[in-house]
């Protein structure tokens, strides 16, 4: 059967999964073993030499029902080979520590999720490993102005945790491959492959955290790694040291040298060095959950979107909202590339800055009632946050500043619930945040001169 034809709604079914060979079981099965037996010494051998592929060993470093939902994800995303890790954060830590070590340079966006900026501006000085960081993110010139001798990846988010900031995939990947001869990394967490793939224009690796909108359900922590198979690590390769030495128990050939031809290179080292050795792998039975999310991914998303644009409409009006961050909301700076880059919607993500900053915001979201108080996007379910209180905590006042999070932005993940109903909930929330103005309004008329 070929896939080649699939749209996307055949794909995020099918892609991946055939019945199981073994029970003819339709649905794939959490192959729930950590070990799978060897045929003979040789094939075991064989395995360790990475002579066969195709053959299960050990789940730290490959397991069936896993393999089904990277297969999946391949495919959704238009890449040649995904590989599964345990959370998000650990598929950006081993998608970046794949091509850098200690002495090397990473260029990244500050429109980005605190915890990626916790690990790349505390945890990677740790190793050894510097970040510089961009904040006019779709000027090439800023991206360009930032590169040294040993930078080794730019990464960005296609829409910025929390405040919506669309990058402009195809004009920086220009320059991380022109000017920086590096590959271009895409966290694409927000948008999914439904909205937008950015390996068709031009990124060379995405990653996600499937625990948002992939997995859409809210019960499983989970991050994939796709690569596109592409980037010339042949062009320079005293930059990659990685993919071009043996690595130890592997024979004595390259990585790149063995599957360079055929794409996979990077992403084979991914597998059999960084995710085996630093051992972020998923769990079978989260894996099964994921590849059920994925079924129903573009059904959700499209609801998703159709409640934020709601929502958006709503915040618009509201005197107590200083200003929505939404890439498509009236007077947002990143319209025209969204308009470009996300015809079919800009997620479900939606900011705002409520007049009154960080007293008000706690009893806006205090008083909502269908939205839940919690760190954590893209579920079904409609969720609220005050991040720099919490997920934004770990980042000065000044990178806050850079990252456009004020003492009043409020982060909403719109839900696949009744949109009237979640207008109302918001109602709730604006009524108690005014409460709050108007106990401070005399107080603040007392002090004027
Ligand atoms: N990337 C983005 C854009 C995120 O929002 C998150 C988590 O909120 C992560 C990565 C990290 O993913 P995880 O929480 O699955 O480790």
């Amino acid at each position: 059967m070929t896939t080649d034809s699939w749209g996307f709604e055949t794909l995020q079914i099918h892609a991946g999964a055939a019945p199981d060979i073994a029970t003819r079981a339709r649905v794939t099965p959490i192959y729930q073993s950590a070990s799978f037996t060897y045929e003979d010494a040789d094939q075991a051998a064989a395995s360790f030499l990475l002579e066969d592929l195709d053959s299960f060993a050990y789940s730290r470093i490959s397991n069936p029902t896993t393999a089904a939902a990277e297969r999946r994800l391949a495919a959704l995303e238009g890449g040649r080979a995904a590989v599964a890790t345990a959370s998000g954060q650990a598929a950006t830590t081993v998608a970046l520590l794949n091509l850098l070590r200690a002495g090397g340079h990473i260029v990244a966006s500050d429109q980005i999720y605190g915890g990626t900026t916790n690990l790349l501006l505390q945890r990677f000085p740790e190793l050894g490993i510097e970040v510089s960081l961009v904040t006019d993110i779709n000027d090439p010139d800023a991206w360009r102005r930032e590169i040294r001798p040993n930078t080794r990846a730019f990464f960005a988010e296609s829409i910025g945790n929390p405040t919506g900031a669309v990058l402009d995939i195809p004009a920086i990947a220009e320059v991380a491959h022109r000017d920086a001869g590096v590959p271009l990394i895409i966290d694409n967490t927000l948008a999914t492959p439904f909205l937008l793939r950015p390996l068709d224009h031009g990124a060379d690796i995405v990653v996600h955290s499937t625990t948002k909108y992939l997995a859409g359900h809210g019960t499983s922590i989970g991050g994939v790694v796709v690569d596109g198979g592409r980037f010339d690590y042949g062009a320079e390769p005293h930059k990659w040291p990685g993919l071009h030495h043996a690595d130890v128990g592997h024979g004595d050939r390259s990585y790149w040298e063995r599957f360079g031809a055929d794409g996979l290179a990077y992403a084979l080292r991914l597998r059999t060095t960084l995710v085996r050795d630093y051992g972020p792998a998923p769990s079978p039975f989260n894996s099964f959950l994921l590849l059920q999310g994925l079924e129903t991914l573009s059904l959700r998303v499209r609801q998703h979107v159709s409640n934020a644009e709601t929502v958006v409409a709503f915040l618009a009006r509201h005197s107590l909202v200083e200003r929505v961050h939404y890439p498509t909301a009236p007077a947002s700076p990143w319209h025209e590339v969204a308009r470009r880059l996300l015809p079919r919607g800009a997620g479900g993500v939606v900011s705002f800055d409520l007049r009154g900053g960080r007293e008000t915001a706690r009893a806006f979201v205090e008083s909502l009632e269908l939205f839940s108080h919690l760190a954590n996007i893209g579920d079904v379910r409609s969720l609220v946050i005050h991040p720099a209180s919490t997920v934004n905590s770990g980042l000065t006042d000044e990178q806050l500043h850079r990252a456009g999070i004020g003492p009043g932005l409020l982060r909403l993940s719109i839900g696949t619930e009744s949109p009237e109903d979640l207008v109302r909930d918001l109602e709730r929330g604006f009524a108690a945040a005014d409460g709050v103005t108007a106990r401070a309004a005399p107080v603040a008329a007392a002090a004027a001169p």
